[in-house]
């Protein structure tokens, strides 16, 4: 089943035979292309630019996101614009998304949690130092290089809500339609945000990660924003009495109101859960 998209550029076509859909997002899809020339797969994801900000700043961003280079970022290769579109072709992971992957595993322990989140870490690290800020870190944007059971994970989408319209002025709005439940307090209060919500958003993936269910959650969005602000979670005896006391200080940690008191990534590496093989190896599946 090949990608039909009447109003996909010529220029496109000729460098790429585009085949199987992966995966779509709010703004666009991202369809596996295989390059005519060196038969190199990649990922394209094409983005509509009706919902982008001027071309200007995109130009500006996009040359940055083409610098990051790390092990756990997905690689951006090349961009390529029309008037229409802009097509960021990556590099091709196959193992899935993070959940799909994880529910599907037998055994799962914190011990595997914590590395996960490590290598989440390290990658947000190494973004945070170049000045890149994801704003969007969720688990559809976390992806596994490979089928393998000990597949690296990967980071996506790093940078882009940037070059959405109206990111700033309107993320509440943006956030209503999308993810509410990985947005951080400071965000929904329309305060300067930078970083830091970065790593509210690995708090609250560690917090699912270890339970299975997201820290906060309420029947409407209103709802959930009062509990973000306040971060009113708890860890339920049920779900959390066989998880050790320093993955529940890390989360703490990191879902903390104040951007200022919250973890930076190079705090929360250090952590003893992370850093000193505090998490435990039973199974918490
Ligand atoms: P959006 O910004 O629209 O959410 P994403 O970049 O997150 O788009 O991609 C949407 C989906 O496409 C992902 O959740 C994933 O399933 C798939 N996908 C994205 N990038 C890649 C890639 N590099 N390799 C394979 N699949 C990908
Ligand atoms: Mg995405």
């Amino acid at each position: 089943s090949f990608y039909k998209n009447p109003d996909l550029d010529e220029f496109i076509r000729q460098k790429y035979t585009l085949k199987q859909l992966l995966g779509e997002g709010a703004f666009s899809e991202v369809v596996l292309g295989v390059d005519n020339v060196t038969h190199a797969s990649i990922a394209l994801k094409i983005i509509d630019k009706r919902n982008c900000t001027k071309q200007q700043s995109l130009e500006t961003e996009v040359a940055i996101l083409k610098t990051a280079k790390h092990s756990n970022v997905i690689q951006l290769l090349d961009v390529f614009e029309s008037p229409r579109y802009l097509y960021l072709a990556m590099e091709l992971v196959t193992g899935g998304e993070l959940f799909d992957r994880i529910l599907e595993k037998g055994y799962y322990t914190e011990r595997d949690a914590a590395k996960l989140v490590k290598d989440i870490l390290s990658a947000v690290q190494y973004l945070h130092s170049a000045g890149i800020v994801h704003r969007d870190l969720k688990p559809e944007n976390l992806l596994f290089f490979s089928k393998d059971e000990d597949s690296k994970i990967m980071i996506t989408d790093f940078g882009l809500s940037r070059i959405r319209k109206e990111a700033d002025e309107s993320l509440v709005m943006e956030t209503t339609c999308g993810t509410p439940g990985y947005v951080a307090p400071e965000v929904l209060t329309r305060k300067p945000y930078d970083k830091a919500v970065d790593m509210w958003a690995v708090g609250v993936i560690t917090f699912i990660l270890l339970s299975g269910y997201p820290p906060f959650y309420a029947e409407n969005n209103a709802e959930l924003f009062k509990q973000i602000m306040r971060a009113e979670f708890s860890f339920d005896p049920n779900y959390w009495s066989d998880i050790s006391e320093s993955a529940k200080d890390f989360i703490r940690h990191l879902l903390t109101i104040d951007p200022e008191q919250r973890f930076t990534a190079d705090q929360a590496l250090e952590h003893p859960w992370i850093a000193s093989d505090a998490a435990s190896d039973k199974n918490i599946h």
